[in-house]
């Protein structure tokens, strides 16, 4: 259930509602969005009637949660989440970029394109330090090492890092160096790596899964939020489908159809999604015309001697020029409905 508190409850008043629903085993979670503060309350209605928390002292509504994504669920807050990473809000009315290469693969490299992605204007550096691939013969990343690279790319260009952690084994490490997490497309569904993100008080982009239906993405976002960490921000990369013209699909329609679901923000990976650097502008564009809070896009300074997924690395200029288009299209979404344009 979702307990809509008054503006003037006192932390008291919520102590004593968190209390009564942990005595029934029930963990409240507090939302203190600035226009309306409240506790959601996942299956509560099974241990208490509304009429018994009603009449509590700071409380003015509660709400049943009729979905079953509890705290997923757009019915569980009164706002959409704004995840902020490295003071850059993901999730509000800006569009946000998130680029870089697939893999740190040396200073140079990284500090090369570090540089012209700050120079766009973009604040949110992405490099894989640790990388999921296909086969086990191929680059792996420079683990810890790769760490040590993008703290020093923060340092000097001052972007935010986003980087991923691919098992639980390393996740403290990947904690204490990034400023965002990212749960590859091939862990989406591992529990352990999930309840593991979700206890980290670091933001976490959630892939979707390449053969994962909406709902069991959703529910993966659950079990982060479960553990009690809010800010998960969720990215479409792409699903498996019987196309051969492109390394998967881009699932352009799960983008309203999640923002419809749920309150979390909801980004495009259109490289991943397209496997081809061609493909990635105009597939990025159509995410963003489909709602997309952000992209996030691979770059490299010399895609044809990356490591790993080289093909669909923007260069340079295709990626200035993408920063420029896809503003524009976001600034087209902005224009009121009620200009009378179509009348
Ligand atoms: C990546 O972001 O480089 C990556 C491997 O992505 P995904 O998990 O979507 O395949
Ligand atoms: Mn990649």
């Amino acid at each position: 259930m979702l307990i809509l508190l008054e503006p003037s409850a006192t932390p008291e008043q919520v102590r004593e509602i968190l209390d009564l629903l942990e005595s029934s085993g029930i963990r409240g979670h507090v939302n203190e969005s600035p226009d309306a503060l409240s506790i959601v309350a996942p299956h509560a209605s099974q241990a208490f009637k509304p009429d018994r928390i009603e009449p509590m002292a700071g409380v003015r509504r509660v709400v049943p949660i009729t979905s079953p994504f509890k705290l997923a669920s757009a019915d569980a807050v009164t706002a959409r989440t704004v995840v902020e990473v490295h003071g850059v809000p993901i999730g509000g009315p800006g569009l946000v970029l998130v680029a870089g290469p697939c893999g740190v693969e040396s200073r140079e490299q990284l500090f090369t394109v570090a540089r012209y992605v700050a120079e766009s204007g973009v604040r949110l550096l992405r490099a894989g330090a640790f990388k999921p691939r296909t086969s086990p013969y191929s680059f792996q990343g420079l683990g810890v090492e790769g760490l040590r690279l993008l703290e020093a790319a923060r340092a000097e260009f001052g972007l935010g890092i986003v980087t991923e952690a691919t098992e639980v084994e390393i996740f403290e490490d990947v904690e204490r160096s990034a400023d965002m997490i990212q749960i590859g497309a091939r862990n989406m569904q591992n529990f352990a790596l999930l309840r593991r993100a979700g206890r980290s008080d670091k933001p976490i982009l959630l892939k979707r899964g390449p053969s994962s239906t909406l709902e069991e993405w959703l529910y993966a976002a659950e079990y982060v939020l479960s553990e009690g960490n809010r800010n998960v921000v969720l990215c479409e990369r792409g699903i498996r489908t019987w196309a051969d013209h492109a390394r998967n699909t881009l699932d352009v329609s799960v983008v309203p159809a999640a923002k419809a679901l749920t309150h979390l923000p909801v980004m495009v990976d259109p490289s991943h999604a397209t496997g081809r650097r061609d493909l990635v502008i105009p597939c990025g564009l159509a995410g963003i015309a489909a709602g997309a809070d952000g992209l996030l896009v691979e770059t490299h300074c010399q895609p044809e001697r990356a490591l790993s997924d080289g093909p669909q690395a923007l260069l340079p200029s295709d990626f200035i020029r993408l920063v420029t288009l896809a503003q524009s299209v976001h600034q087209a979404l902005q224009i009121p409905t009620t200009t009378g344009l179509w009348m």
